[in-house]
């Protein structure tokens, strides 16, 4: 059997998206910006799936939702033109990110504290959470952006988005939110509240890889990151991805419809097989599930290296993650787990599951099974994992 439980790390391309876009690769090929028909026929389609993406959003019409490469494109824009904008021209000199957003801001915001930006890292709590209080209390009249996502990757802990956003209008700081991890698992409307600038990218909503967003609120516009033929009205050059707009604008509009079942069946279904799993000894889970995005699954599972898990589960046929997807060639402790302090042995144990509108019970009854194997197998061979007198195995500390 083949399971695939590593839907934050991408998803299949549901058939409809695929089928919506196929005409644009063979028969719909123009260059939207050319002047004849094939351009021409483009244009109907192009409108109609960014009026799912605006919609998908709850954007206003005056607002601009810029489609770019990917949610790493996007992330970089945000920190960059704002370093650009404010604090080179020595406006401002400090932003705030949290210290577990994804890679694609760690590494920017690292990248301009050494030009010279002043980047404060807000940590989590021991639930794996930000508190809204760390961002007011950190904010000085000299910053300019906070940046925090409204869900996280790894564990799918969900932020106080709403919260930080009142904050940031109150102080008058600029607001971005990465929203990967949200769009399709939360509704996400962003007109109950202040987010100036928004990511997403289709390939984790079941929408082609390669296609990402940033929404700017009117008046918020950032200058452009990738300079040239002035498309998507000036604020990002390059050939418009057709099918790549087109397979986005029907991703998010079959993400919205089916957004229900995520937050009923879905999230069911991985309560279910986390209290499974979590019956198996010495295992430990950091957010509490009613504060993350229904599919995910961050659990730990003492005295065992999740690498070995995983390999494991591969050999099964099922495919999960350490964590990030970016980061998993490295053998690192992962990185949510170290934040939150958990000491070594835990935060090398993390095993990720994320699930999907395609996941089936029957996939999850196979994978808790090979799990427990797996956690039996490890476990006998672990240096670190000890037998208790009576023959049953126990962990060095005590279990979740
Ligand atoms: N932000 C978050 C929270 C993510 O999970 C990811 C992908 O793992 C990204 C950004 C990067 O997305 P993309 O692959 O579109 O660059």
């Amino acid at each position: 059997m083949k399971v695939y439980l590593d839907n934050n790390a991408t998803t299949l391309v549901d058939p409809h998206v695929f089928e919506a876009m196929e005409p644009f690769f063979v028969q719909k090929y123009g260059n939207p910006n050319s002047l004849h028909a094939f351009a021409g026929e483009t244009h109907p389609h192009i409108k109609t799936a960014m009026e799912k993406i605006y919609a998908g959003i709850n954007a206003k019409k005056e607002d601009s939702v810029v489609i770019t490469s990917c949610a790493t494109e996007s992330n970089n824009w945000v920190l960059k033109s704002v370093y650009f904008e404010y604090i080179l021209t020595g406006r401002k000199n400090h932003i705030i990110v949290s210290e577990v957003e994804h890679p694609s801001i760690i590494a920017t915001a690292k990248f301009i504290e050494s030009m010279g930006c002043r980047v404060t890292y807000l940590p989590i709590n021991n639930e794996g959470l930000i508190e809204a209080q760390s961002v007011r209390d950190n904010i000085t009249n000299k910053t300019a952006l906070v940046s925090v996502m409204w869900a996280n990757n790894e564990t799918g802990a969900i932020f106080p988005i709403e919260e930080i956003g009142a904050i940031c209008e109150e102080k008058k700081v600029l607001f971005h939110t990465d929203a990967v991890q949200a769009i399709g698992k939360l509704p996400i409307n962003i007109q109950t509240f202040n987010v100036d600038y928004l990511t997403f990218s289709a390939h984790k909503f079941h929408g082609p890889k390669g296609v990402g967003a940033l929404y700017m609120k009117k008046g918020k516009e950032l200058m452009p990151l990738l300079h040239g033929g002035a498309q998507m009205g000036g604020h990002r050059s390059g050939t418009l991805n057709v099918p790549g707009i087109i397979g986005m604008g029907k991703a998010m509009e079959q993400a919205v419809d089916a957004l229900d079942f995520e937050m009923s069946e879905i999230r069911e279904m991985r309560d279910h097989f986390e209290d499974e799993l979590l019956k198996i000894e010495d295992t430990f889970v950091v957010t509490p599930r009613e504060k993350r995005t229904p599919n995910t699954i961050l659990i730990s599972f003492r005295g065992i290296e999740g690498e070995s898990m995983l390999w494991d589960l591969n050999r099964a046929g099922i495919g999960a993650s350490t964590g990030s997807a970016c980061a998993s060639e490295d053998l690192e402790a992962n990185s949510v787990m170290e934040a939150i302090g958990a000491d070594e042995d835990l935060a090398h144990t993390a095993i990720r599951f994320s699930l999907s509108r395609y996941t089936t019970q029957e996939e999850l009854d196979y994978t808790l099974d090979v799990v427990k194997k797996a956690v039996a197998r490890l476990r006998e061979i672990s240096s670190s994992y000890s037998y208790a007198p009576d023959g049953h195995k126990s962990g060095l500390t005590a279990g979740h």
